[in-house]
């Protein structure tokens, strides 16, 4: 079963405040990222 560690481990990340969302597809990102990984959306600098 470890597919789904890495869903567990991103949303421990979450709680712990080192990601935020994406507004756009909604997968977690780092806090510090400005371009999400996932749809290549720019996020701008910080909240
Ligand atoms: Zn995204």
């Amino acid at each position: 079963m470890s597919f789904l560690t890495s869903d567990n481990d991103q949303e421990k990340n979450f709680r712990k405040g080192d990601t935020k969302r994406c507004p756009y597809c909604a997968e977690y990102l780092k806090k510090e990222a400005i371009v999400c990984k996932h749809g290549g959306k720019s996020l701008g600098p910080g909240d």
